[in-house]
């Protein structure tokens, strides 16, 4: 049938643009004498997951889709079921078998939606939940340290309809409200509970880090808003794909309907990609490794717990900074006892001449972004963990060159 993409993965893997049109190795290479971008300044504030290019390109192609010209032009979606009409349903079937894998959240009585990354998602939950509200705006709050994308997200447009309130935890308005849950939490990497009672409160649960590699599986969260990105959990952030598992189905409704006024729904060549890939993970799971080497999960675990390994030797030699201590639970993934490795490093600065730890770093060489952003102390930094290798080994190196 010409109008799908076959995901099956008897078919070879298949190169993903064809020799003569190469858009990729038709950019011209950087000149050799330009200097590494990490060279100067080593940029770490963003959450960029550039590390995990190597195991796709050693991958060798077996999460590769073949897209042809005539094929996935419609708005419209074939063989998805639920209220999100532009959802893929190669996507649903592949997000809710991986979830099964992982065990990390119950797709069972949810409706999927699809979204331009979790960050449209999350904008699109707000629209969902506040728009039935009469009191207006709403007030959204998220526990500090909070990711500091949430601020900007929800003020950016000044929308008449919710409103950036800061911190959960001083947050002391009657009447209705939005909590936003980040676990495990963005920027310190602590498996967040809700801090408000849920009497007139809604919950968002961003699961964005809730993968085997970032932190031990210690349940099957279900919760009534859940939103999961594909960035995080397997590197490819420029698919720009996200899922959001919702239990109801109005919410889901006006998800959806948040997403078609936004951006008439999500590129379909996207989802397939992000199908394609999932299979790929599933598989090497479910039924036989077809790799032929370290699987997904199994792999990105090792990497993250060495990069940690490595930071904490140099963060104690350097003894300038603190970073959180974190239990070792059971995780129900890898039936092993594990502490969590993650995707950012959360350090606080504990020199007596420093009190804004981001200037600091920024005079070593690092570019950090400052705990002021998420509403914490300037001694605070955040760091990405998820650098390309050259980066991540540069960083250490200048940790362990501090006096
Ligand atoms: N939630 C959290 C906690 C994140 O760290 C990020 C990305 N930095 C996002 C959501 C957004 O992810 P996406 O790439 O899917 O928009």
């Amino acid at each position: 049938m010409h109008a799908f993409i076959s995901l099956s993965r008897t078919q070879p893997p298949i190169p993903l643009l064809s020799k003569k049109k190469s858009i990729l190795s038709s950019s011209p290479p950087p000149p050799s004498s330009s200097p590494p971008p990490w060279a100067k300044l080593l940029q770490t504030p963003l959450g960029d997951p550039s590390m995990f290019e190597e195991y796709w390109r050693e991958e060798g192609g077996e999460g590769a889709v073949v897209i042809r010209s005539w094929e996935k032009m419609s708005y419209f979606s074939r063989g998805g079921e639920g209220p999100c009409w532009f959802m893929e349903g190669a996507l649903q079937e592949q997000i809710a078998r991986l979830h099964g894998v992982v065990g990390n959240a119950r797709v069972q009585g949810k409706h999927l939606v699809v979204g331009v990354g979790s960050t449209q998602l999350f904008q699109a939950a707000l629209f969902a939940i506040s728009s039935t509200h009469d009191a207006q705006p709403l007030p959204v709050v998220s526990a500090a340290p909070f990711y500091s994308f949430y601020a900007e997200h929800v003020d950016y447009l000044r929308s008449g309809l919710y409103r950036w309130a800061g911190d959960a935890r001083t947050f002391k308005e009657d009447g209705p409200f939005i909590e936003v849950i980040c676990m495990p939490n963005n920027p310190d990497g602590f498996m967040n509970q809700a801090v408000l009672s849920e009497d007139k409160g809604h919950r968002i649960y961003d699961l964005a880090y809730y993968w085997p590699q970032y932190a031990p599986i210690t349940y099957e969260a279900n919760h009534d808003i859940m939103l999961f990105t594909f960035s995080k959990l397997t590197g490819h952030a420029g698919t720009r794909i996200g899922w959001a598992l919702v239990k109801d189905e109005d919410v889901a409704r006006k998800m959806t309907k948040f997403i078609t006024l936004n951006t008439l729904g999500v590129s379909k060549d996207s989802q397939l990609r992000a199908a394609m890939i999932m299979t790929s993970i599933a598989d090497s799971y479910e039924t036989q490794n077809t790799l032929g080497r370290e699987r997904f999960f199994d792999s990105a675990r090792l990497l993250m717990t060495e990069r940690w390994r490595r930071l904490r030797e140099a963060v104690t030699k350097s003894s300038s900074f603190v970073l959180p201590k974190f239990p070792s639970p059971n995780c129900r993934f890898s039936g092993e006892k594990s502490e969590p490795h993650p995707a950012f490093a959360w350090l606080k600065c504990e020199r007596p001449d420093v009190d804004d730890c981001e200037s600091f770093l920024k005079s070593l060489g690092i570019v950090s972004r400052g705990g002021a952003h998420f509403g914490a102390d300037r001694r605070y930094v955040r760091v990405s963990m998820l650098a390309e290798d050259e980066v991540f080994d540069c960083f250490i190196q200048r940790i362990l060159a501090i006096r």
